[in-house]
Parts: C-alpha cells; structure tokens; sequence
C-alpha cells in the first residue's frame, strides 16, 4: 500500500467516528464531556480508559497508551497504519485518492509481494517437475511429509545454479532493484544471484496468507543449516509467525496456541493433527509475537528443545512477562529431542500430555535464574533474591506479585524481612527511573525556559513532518543537538535518517511505522496535532532562532559553570580555553539571525 494522503487521512478521520468505533471493542459510559470504560489494552477492574469525543482522542490513565482513530485500530487489529485508514476507510465506504490514482498501477509493496508469488510458483514447479527436485522430494518424504503437506505448506525447491530464480523474473519484468529489495536477489560484482540455492524452500506468509519471505533448508551438511529472507518492506521477523495464517482458526477454537522454533517443527505438529501451532523464525519470541498472537489466544504455549529453551526464555521473559494480558506457559521437551522429532517418535497422545505439564513462564525463568546461583553461601542468597525479585517485579500485578514472593520464600532461605526489604527498596528505585524517565519524555518541566523550549523542539517537529515545503529549511538548520528532550531528538534523528533514503512521503510513512510505543504515541501526535500559524515558514524560522539562542545559552551557561568550579592558577590552560570557546559562542550568539 502506498502513501496515503493529508486530505485521505482527514477525510477518513472525519467520516468516522471515534466513540462508535471503540465501543465495538469496549462499553463506554458518558461521564461529563467525555466516555470512560475498561481499557482494552490491559487488564484493570475500575475504568481508567477516556474518550473525548470533541477531540476525537483517547487514553488510558492507567497503562498510559493513547492516540487517535488509527493508532487505536492499530492496536486492537495489529496494522500497520496505512492498513489502518484503509479498514477506516472501508467502514464508510470511502475509497482513498492513491486508489483512484493508481488503479492499474501497482505499489512497491505489492510489486515485491507480487515477486514472493512469482518465486513460490517457480520453487514449487522446481520440486515437482525437476529431475534436480526428486532429491529434496524424497527427503521430504522421508521426513514423513506427504504431498498434501507440502503442497498446503507450499514447500519448494530452489535449484542449484547461480541465477535461476533471478532470470525468470527478470523475464517477468521485475527489475533487478525489486528482486534484491524482496530479499530474493543478490548483487554480486558479475551481476545478481539468487539468495537461495540448493535448499528446500519454506514460504512464509502474512496473516492474509500472502508469501512475503522464505526460508531454504540446506540438503547437505552445511555450515548455514537455513538461510532465511532478510527484512524487507513486507517481512518484519519480529512479528512475523510461521504457519500463523493456516493455524489462526484452530488457535481460537482451541484458545490456545504453541509456539515453536522451527519450521519442520510446526509442520511436523500439524501433520500430526495439532493445528493449533506457529514457529518463530530463527529469533526469540518476543512480546511483539505475543502480540499479534493476542488477537486469537490469550494463552500461549512455548515448547522448546531444551538446549535453547534457556537462553531465548529466559532472556525474553521479562519483557513477556508485563504483558499483563496473556497467560504464557513453557514446555521443556526431554533433552535433544525437538517438538518433530519428540511427535514423529512418541506420537500425539504423549506430546499432548506434556503440553498438559507446561509450567508459567514465571515459574520457568524463576527456575532457571536460582540455579545460577548457590543458595549455601549467604552471598549467594542475596546474589539470588536481587536476581529473583527483578523477575518478581515485571510481573503486571500485585497479587501475581505477592504469590511468587511466597514463592521465593520457599525456595531461598532467608528471612521474610529481608526479602519483602529488598523487594520495597527495589520497587522505591523503579519507580524512581519510571519518575526521571516521565520528566525527559514530557514537557511537564517546572523550569519555565526548559518548557518553553520544550515547546518548540514539538513545534518543529510538527512542521517537520506534516509541511513538505518547509523540510528543507529545517534539515538544513536544525541540529539534533538543539533538541532537551530524549523523546524529540530521537523522533528528530529517526527522520533525518528515513529523509536521507527517500522522499518526505516515504520518510513520514515509515516514521507512523516505527515500532517503538514511547516514540509512536509522540509521533502520531505531531503527525495530526494542528499548526496555528498564519505563515508556516516564518513561524518555523522563528523557532529555529530560538531553539539556536537557548541551545547557545545553555552551552554558555555549562561553560561558565565549568569555569567557576576552576582554580586559575592550577587549571590554567583550561579555563583560558574555556574563556575562548565562551567568547566564541557569545560572538555566535550575538549575530544569530532569523
Ligand atoms: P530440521 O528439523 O530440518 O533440523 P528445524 O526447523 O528443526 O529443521 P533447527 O536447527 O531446529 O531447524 O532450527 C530452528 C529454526 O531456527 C529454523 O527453523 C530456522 O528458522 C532457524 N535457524 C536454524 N539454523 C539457522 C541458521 N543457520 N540461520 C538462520 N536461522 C536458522
Ligand atoms: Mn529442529
């Protein structure tokens, strides 16, 4: 899907209706101008969830998220935003400028997809019909696929040769551009090669079943056992599941889904008639995964070989862990047996029955992290309690919190003071970050000249990114030195390096799509909040001049405090190059012009 337009996205944005919209995912009540209900994002018992109607905004006061129609329908549906205004858009039937415009024409992002189509057909002609093929068929069979499994998994294989794919396509009028930005060609100094040779070919789909990436199982014993696609346009592995499109309607039904690590893994399962199964691909199980799995299931089961299963649990379990809404469940598999080869030599019933014992994450990383540590020596224990009571804490809430205390009590001996001690004193010093961080990410600063300042770094970035014409004379002026706050100088930084690689439009759509909730809710607030100015330009420049004066002053103003805390006589050198570089930037100061 291509850029969408100012005027769509307005237009979207009046013909729909915020509070209508969120009250098919949540009940609203009025209360005075506003409507309040249960947040949909995380779990709570009294609403702290608000709807302004006249503003057509929300939050929610108690997990702190916000936005506006889209970065609602963002999150309840899992879209990236301009999906977002196209599901607003079909709500009321509006059909988008770019639409109209491009009826014919076809966007990067479809031509790419288009390209994965293209090459499954091709990987897929290759294994059947090949005398090359009969090779990897017969392995596969060995392993037990049949030809309705592979043919429902729309597994391949891609010749060996250097350029097979890479010619067919050119044939098919995909330039060589397209091929290497789809992940599926490769530039070389004598031309382009296909990515994947010699390998049997894994499609991997988006939750609309559209192949947007591969992965290619070497025949052989190879040193790079997969090669998987790279990230591209359409392929972000973060959250991206294999199999999830041909398992969603067996994960609702069966509420439930498991999570496994390879690709013959999760064909393996459902071969066996467990349906209910998706891989991760070749990266831990984030909480972006647990996300996009939120939408079917909230409980989620992860079953690992155990010679990984450690490490990838166990570092990712804290931040799975705040994700307050999904039960999450680990399953060892007995030692090198992974989840295909455990089915393939026990059968279904016996996986299912240790399904049946998977223990909360929780409890796994828990485990994990006390066996660190030796629990005879006092060290040890408090070593442990520190390591523990971290885990303790990213659980969402207190009750969860108060049980795995008492949990910890009964596996560590020491005292129930000490503990519940460490366990406040920790909490004290959470709290702590969270307060300093608020202080950086907001404008609520009690120093009236750092709000002010404040202020215009959010101004400009306003025009930045919502006033084409204006770019240019910012780039060109604007430092990310200049910037106080943490929040703008990293929206600022992400810009310029999305504006050194593409246009303004390509730079501000991949911005709405920066993955990073803090930035995100900024974002969308500077993309949509108003501009009050006569003239844009001049407003901007007035900004620019200001936002130079204070970044001068304020450097001054650290030199000079520097200087008062010298000795003039011992740090000489120093203070004289101190009082030269004040010199310097009141010169710099003084002629700065709007
Ligand atoms: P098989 O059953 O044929 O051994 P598998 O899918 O079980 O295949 P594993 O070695 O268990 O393979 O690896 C699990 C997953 O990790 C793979 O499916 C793949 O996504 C990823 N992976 C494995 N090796 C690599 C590699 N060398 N590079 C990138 N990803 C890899
Ligand atoms: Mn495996």
């Amino acid at each position: 899907m291509g850029f969408i337009r100012d005027e769509d996205i307005n237009e979207v944005m009046e013909r729909n209706n915020l509070v209508e919209i969120i009250s098919e995912y949540v009940t609203l009540k009025k209360s005075g101008r506003s409507y309040s209900g249960l947040c949909p994002f995380h779990k709570e018992k009294t609403p702290s969830f608000y709807v302004d109607p006249a503003k057509q905004l929300y939050h929610c006061f108690g997990c702190d998220r916000g936005g506006n129609i889209f970065s609602f329908i963002m999150e309840m549906e899992k879209v990236e935003f301009p999906e977002a205004v196209k599901i607003l858009a079909d709500r009321v039937g509006y059909q988008l400028k770019f639409e109209k415009e491009r009826e014919g024409k076809t966007s990067k992002k479809e031509r790419l997809q288009l390209a994965h189509q293209e090459a499954v057909n091709f990987y897929r002609y290759s294994l059947r019909q090949t005398k090359e093929g009969e090779v990897a068929l017969n392995y596969l069979k060995k392993r037990g696929f049949e030809d309705n499994i592979i043919d429902l998994f729309q597994i391949g294989y891609a010749p060996s040769g250097w350029d097979n794919l890479t010619k067919v396509l050119l044939k098919k009028r995909f330039t060589p551009q397209e091929l290497v930005e789809a992940g599926l060609s490769i530039q070389g100094e004598r031309g382009y090669y296909d990515r994947f040779r010699e390998r049997i070919i894994f499609p991997i789909t988006d939750i609309r079943g559209r192949v947007v990436a591969f992965g290619g199982r070497a025949l052989k014993e190879e040193e790079a056992k997969y090669i998987n696609s790279p990230e591209t346009l359409i392929y972000h592995k973060g959250s991206t599941l294999y199999a999830l499109y041909l398992a969603k309607n067996e994960i609702v039904k069966e509420n439930e889904v498991i999570v496994v690590e390879g690709y013959t893994d999760a064909i393996s399962l459902f071969k066996e008639g467990i349906k209910n199964v998706v891989a991760t691909l070749g990266t831990a199980f984030t909480a972006e995964h647990l996300r996009t799995l939120s939408r079917f299931t909230e409980r989620v089961i992860l079953a690992f070989d155990s010679d990984t299963a450690g490490l990838t649990a166990a570092e990712r379990g804290l931040e799975l862990l705040g994700e307050s809404k999904s039960q999450i469940l680990v399953v060892l598999l007995p030692q090198g047996l992974d989840p295909a080869d455990f089915i393939s030599q026990k059968g279904k019933d016996e996986f299912e029955r240790i399904i049946k014992k998977a223990i909360p994450l929780i409890e796994f990383v828990l485990n994990q992290r006390i066996n660190k540590h030796n629990l005879n020596l006092p060290e040890g224990r408090i070593k442990a309690v520190s390591d523990l009571i971290e885990v303790v804490i990213a659980l969402p809430n207190k009750i969860a919190q108060e049980e795995y205390l008492k949990w910890l009590l009964d596996k560590i001996p020491v005292s129930e003071e000490f503990l519940r001690l460490e366990f406040k004193r920790r909490v004290r010093y959470n709290k702590k970050n969270i307060e300093e961080r608020k202080i950086l990410f907001t404008e609520f600063v009690d120093d009236p000249e750092l709000a002010a300042q404040a202020k215009r770094e959010k101004e400009i970035l306003k025009i930045l990114l919502q006033v084409e014409e204006v770019t240019p004379l910012i780039n060109q002026e604007l430092k990310e030195d200049y910037f106080t706050q943490l929040i703008y100088q990293s929206i600022f930084s992400h810009w310029k390096e999305l504006f050194k690689r593409g246009s303004f439009s390509r730079a501000v759509e991949e911005l709405s799509k920066l993955n990073e909730e803090n930035l995100q809710k900024a974002i969308s607030r500077l993309m949509l909040e108003e501009i009050i100015a006569d003239n844009i330009e001049e407003y901007a420049k007035s900004l620019l001049f200001k936002m130079k004066e204070y970044f001068l002053k304020s450097q001054i103003k650290k030199l000079k405090k520097e200087l008062e805390g010298l000795n003039p006589f011992k740090d000489r050198e120093r203070v004289d190059s101190l009082f030269e570089e004040i010199i310097h930037l009141e010169a710099i100061k003084r002629n700065l012009q709007m």
